[in-house]
């Protein structure tokens, strides 16, 4: 792998995310299946403060905080974080110049964890997390103890949205950005539901589309984007307008080239900002989870999404009631490829 210390397109080896507030380690000597074994050697302060971090392997603080084992959740959010950190920032090394120079976001996606969880990646740096579930969402943003230690938290919704449940999400504190518009109908209801709360700040939404073409899936065709994008811009005065998002199939093999549901959510912002006359960097990118993030970025992701990779994997044996997000999930790591 090569080093992206010294690479021409940072100032300083460890450029800060817009949402990261912790000091990076910008040496990728260490892979993602190394960083494991390599932490049995080292010890990790709580709390991010006074970190000597050459690479993942040199990181020196402190005695004590970190086990050894090889799931991020053992090794805590704030080691697993800052792994994550740093192969986004190898994958935007890696990006070819072409691309908008956008710095990926990082969104933390919370699902099925506790708020305790939430709380320790903010401590972290971490500040924009994921939900897929407005109930839960609710509950986690309007959490007390949340709500008085994480005061600059942003929370992304990623889930399918109901119409019924609109007005609920728009009550979801600190709300920052609905990925998951994907029809004009939804876009009008969120609209009107938040221009009625009289926020001084347009709700960014995005508009997710159905990449795989899978009828199972929601989104929208690639062919319906043009007209609910201008249909937004036109129409909901109160949304702007950010950026699209997919899904996209699991399980694509990389060595069989790069993830075509990601090259469909490449062309249909090209053919959106031909239409509309508007710049590509002026359109986000949501795409890349726990297990295809890096390369989501190479391809252009602004957005990536990462659950099971910072917070450990989710279990739902526990919480009977998010059992269709698992099948949703499996659901489409069975998706064919219809291109
Ligand atoms: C759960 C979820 C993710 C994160 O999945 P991981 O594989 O745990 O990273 C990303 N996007 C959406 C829409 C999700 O529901």
């Amino acid at each position: 792998m090569a080093s992206p210390r010294g690479g021409d397109s940072h100032d300083s080896p460890c450029p800060a995310s817009p949402s990261l507030r912790v000091p990076i380690g910008c040496d990728n000597s260490v892979t993602s299946s190394d960083w494991a074994t390599q932490s049995r050697d080292w010890a990790g302060p709580e709390g991010g403060a006074g970190w000597g971090c050459g690479g993942l392997g040199r990181c020196v603080g402190p005695q004590g905080m970190w086990r050894a084992g090889s799931m991020s959740a053992e090794l805590g959010v704030g080691f697993a974080l800052r792994s994550v950190n740093e192969r986004v920032q190898q994958a935007v090394a890696r990006r070819p110049r072409d691309l908008p120079a956008i710095q990926p976001r990082l969104v933390a996606v919370s699902k099925t964890k506790p708020a305790d969880m939430v709380i320790e990646a903010y401590g972290h740096g971490q500040r924009t997390f994921g939900e897929n579930y407005v109930q839960e969402l609710l509950e986690k943003a309007s959490n007390p103890k949340i709500l008085s230690s994480c005061p600059e938290i942003k929370w992304h919704f990623i889930g399918h949205l109901q119409k019924q449940n609109v007005n609920k999400l728009m009550a979801v504190p600190n709300l920052a950005m609905l990925e998951t518009v994907d029809s004009m109908k939804l876009a009008d209801k969120v609209n009107s539901s938040w221009q009625k709360k009289g926020s001084p700040e347009r709700l960014k939404v995005m508009v997710q589309i159905n990449t795989s073409g899978e009828e199972s899936k929601h989104g929208l065709l690639p062919s319906e984007t043009v007209a609910t994008v201008e249909h937004i811009n036109a129409k909901c005065p109160s949304l702007e307008f950010v950026g699209l998002m997919t899904i996209g199939s699991f399980g694509h093999d990389l060595s069989q080239g790069p993830n075509p549901d990601f090259q469909v959510l490449l062309s249909v912002r090209e053919e959106l900002c031909k239409k509309l006359n508007i710049p590509a960097d002026q359109v986000e990118l949501s795409m890349g989870m726990s297990m295809d993030f890096q390369h989501a970025i190479e391809v252009g992701s602004t957005n990536v999404r990462v659950g099971s990779t910072i917070f450990g994997e989710r279990d739902y044996s526990k919480k009977p009631a998010l059992d269709k997000s698992t099948a949703d999930l499996k659901t489409s790591a069975e998706v064919t490829q219809a291109h």
